[in-house]
């Protein structure tokens, strides 16, 4: 698994859960968003009533999680936690719903991934506060009317554009979260530094963020990784040298591309010309799967001006060469 896979496995969760901000206060970066929820969950406190349901929409490891967490410490309400994939029928919901408290806060998270059927009864959910439990099979099954105390829906989708439009407009407040600026990931980084108790000095946790794709999960990763490196082959103090030297060793590069990245970008530079090229092609000529190139490499391979996706095939962009210490080829003006 690599490095700067902006996904977390199960064990990285526990490991993050002590870096996770705890208030909107503690929340680095995503002003815009902090703000607005700010004012929802302030104007819902002094009505005395639940906030409106909540969409969380942006890539993985930006804070969905956290700000779900923050959602209900704010409102001093209990979270439940649940995820799209957990709920394959209408039942599991039913039975989720059917146990909440008024004022909960429900996290669903990847919820574009919920099936058709309990889709359509968190409508209704969502709306009414009720649902229709159906009870047996064919013409013998009745639906049972449930109804269900009041309480804030908070739903995390990678893309907002992949949920039915019925869905997403029950939502009373979307926010989109945005890839962090270096400056920003530079403050959490040392923000997770002194949660580690780990020493960094300033240039240090700069050259941490400007090698973690915009993504504080990576950069918390990162920093974890570079803390090993400063203590057993050093005195444990982050200097830019050590996490330079530190993220050499797990070969991630100053963009922040790692093994994989490179692989591709050289092999479309040296074997194929700059391309274009198929996506199979260039996926059995760096020895991998088709869908790992296309899913894991290239997206921010095209997010860094690195790579274009044309109808004919990849193509890498003078800054490809440029990255790999190549001169790009003279464009053919004749
Ligand atoms: P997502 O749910 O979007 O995948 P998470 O909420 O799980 O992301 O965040 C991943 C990690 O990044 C957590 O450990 C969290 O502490 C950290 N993190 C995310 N956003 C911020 C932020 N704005 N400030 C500080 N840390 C953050």
């Amino acid at each position: 698994r690599s490095l700067v896979d902006a996904e977390a496995d199960g064990d990285e969760r526990a490991v993050e859960a002590a870096l996770r901000p705890r208030s909107l206060d503690e929340v680095v970066g995503q002003e815009r968003v902090r703000e607005q929820l700010g004012l929802v969950l302030e104007a819902a406190r002094r009505r005395g009533r639940t906030p409106d349901h909540v969409l969380l929409s942006g890539p993985p490891g930006l804070g969905k999680t956290t700000l779900a967490m923050i959602i209900a410490a704010e409102m001093s309400a209990p979270l439940r936690l649940t995820s799209g994939p957990a709920i394959t029928h209408a039942g599991d919901l039913a039975a989720i719903l059917s146990g909440m408290n008024e004022g909960d806060v429900l996290f669903v998270d990847e919820i574009h991934r919920m099936s058709r059927p309990a889709e359509e009864m968190l409508y209704m959910a969502m709306e009414d506060f009720r649902v229709d439990v159906v009870i047996g099979k064919g013409p013998g099954a009745t639906a049972i009317p449930l109804e269900i105390p009041p309480f804030t829906l908070v739903g995390a989708t990678t893309r907002a554009g992949l949920l039915p439009g019925p869905l997403r407009d029950r939502f009373g407040f979307t926010a989109h979260l945005e890839f962090y600026e270096p400056g920003d990931l530079d403050r959490i980084v040392r923000r997770s530094a002194g949660l580690l108790g780990c020493e960094v000095e300033t240039a240090g946790s700069a050259e941490i963020a400007s090698r973690s794709r915009g993504t504080p999960r990576i950069a918390n990763r990162l920093l974890r990784r570079v803390r090993d490196y400063a203590q057993v082959r050093a005195d444990g103090l982050v200097t830019r040298e050590i996490a330079r030297v530190a993220l050499d060793l797990y070969e991630v590069d100053e963009s922040g591309l790692d093994r994989l990245d490179r692989a591709v970008l050289d092999v479309l530079c040296r074997r194929f010309g700059g391309g274009p090229v198929g996506v199979s092609t260039l996926a059995v000529a760096v020895g991998e799967e088709r869908e790992t190139v296309e899913e894991v490499a290239e997206p921010f391979l095209v997010r860094s001006g690195l790579l274009a996706r044309t109808p004919r095939g990849r193509v890498a962009t003078p800054a490809a060469w440029r990255h790999l210490g190549l001169a790009p080829p003279a464009v053919d003006g004749t």
